[in-house]
């Protein structure tokens, strides 16, 4: 048995608030939100990170991104701005170790990041 919290999400063992799901993938909120609008898109399928994609999962993570457009329309922050972000392994501050792109916005984000 996966004991990965995403992957226990993706199969609806854990609740979330889920905005979008469909086969490949599935979009929710973030429980600790760092900004008015946080939502997190995941694979349903477990990639470990960023790191761990491989070139067969080239077409999913298009998916994602184009996931992570439609929640942001949806969301209505597409016009005002928004920021993708995903965290790869400790220095970059990755806690759930199952690929996940974050979605930030519905404020004025600072750059450089932190
Ligand atoms: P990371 O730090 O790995 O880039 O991001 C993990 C994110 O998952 C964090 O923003 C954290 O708040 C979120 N998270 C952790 N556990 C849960 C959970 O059980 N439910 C939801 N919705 N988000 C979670
Ligand atoms: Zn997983």
């Amino acid at each position: 048995m996966c004991g990965c919290i995403f992957c226990k999400m993706a199969s609806r063992e854990i609740p979330a608030n889920i905005l979008y799901e469909d086969d490949l993938c599935m979009v929710f909120e973030d429980i600790n939100p760092q900004a008015p609008i946080h939502l997190l898109v995941i694979p349903k399928k477990h990639i470990t990170s960023l790191n761990d994609a491989g070139d067969e999962d080239g077409a999913l993570l298009g998916h994602l991104l184009g996931a992570v457009a439609r929640a942001a329309k949806e969301k209505k922050i597409d016009g005002s701005g928004y920021r993708t972000v995903i965290n790869t392994n400790a220095e970059a501050g990755q806690t759930v170790f199952h690929l996940h792109i974050h979605v930030l916005g519905g404020r004025r984000l600072g750059w450089p990041p932190g």
